[in-house]
């Protein structure tokens, strides 16, 4: 069932209308922090056209969301202290998809450190001053 770009908070994000930590935009995608993020640095890259999951997603938006997550963890890596990037895209709600606007989390690790299963985490709600400073050195190292 298709979502109602409406009621979509991704879309309002991509609107203005709600607000995020921006951390890069270009013509079709957005890429700004996770307000829960399960590591510092959490980042999620959106289209900026509605389109629920993998399923539906034009060819077009899907090359220009992973062709931002690239710029986006090569930026990570370049200023925070991870070793790897773990790309999580999560698709319908059997597969836990909660916010029903394609988007993919780039997660930085550094699994010698942070503790982290390979795919089993908890995502909890962030401090808002840490996320927007970690967003803004993402942003300063792209
Ligand atoms: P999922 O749909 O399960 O892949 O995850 C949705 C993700 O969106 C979660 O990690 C949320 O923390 C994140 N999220 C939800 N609302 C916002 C928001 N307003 N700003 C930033 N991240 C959000
Ligand atoms: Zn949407």
């Amino acid at each position: 069932m298709a979502t109602d770009t409406q009621d979509c908070i991704f879309c309002q994000i991509v609107a203005g209308k709600v607000p995020c930590f921006k951390i890069y935009e270009d013509e079709r995608t957005l890429a700004f922090a996770d307000i829960n993020p399960v590591t510092e640095g959490h980042t999620l890259v959106i289209p900026k056209a509605h389109a629920e999951n993998l399923l539906d997603i034009t060819p077009g938006d899907l090359a220009a969301v992973h062709q931002t997550a690239q710029k986006i963890a090569r930026a990570q890596l370049a200023c925070l202290k991870a070793t790897g990037v773990t790309v999580v895209q999560l698709s319908g709600e059997g597969a836990n998809q909660v916010v029903m606007h394609y988007h993919v989390h780039l997660i930085p690790r550094d699994r010698t450190k942070d503790g982290l299963d390979k795919f089993e985490w908890e995502s909890k709600p962030g401090n808002m001053r840490s996320i927007e400073r970690i967003a803004g050195k993402i942003k300063d190292a792209l």
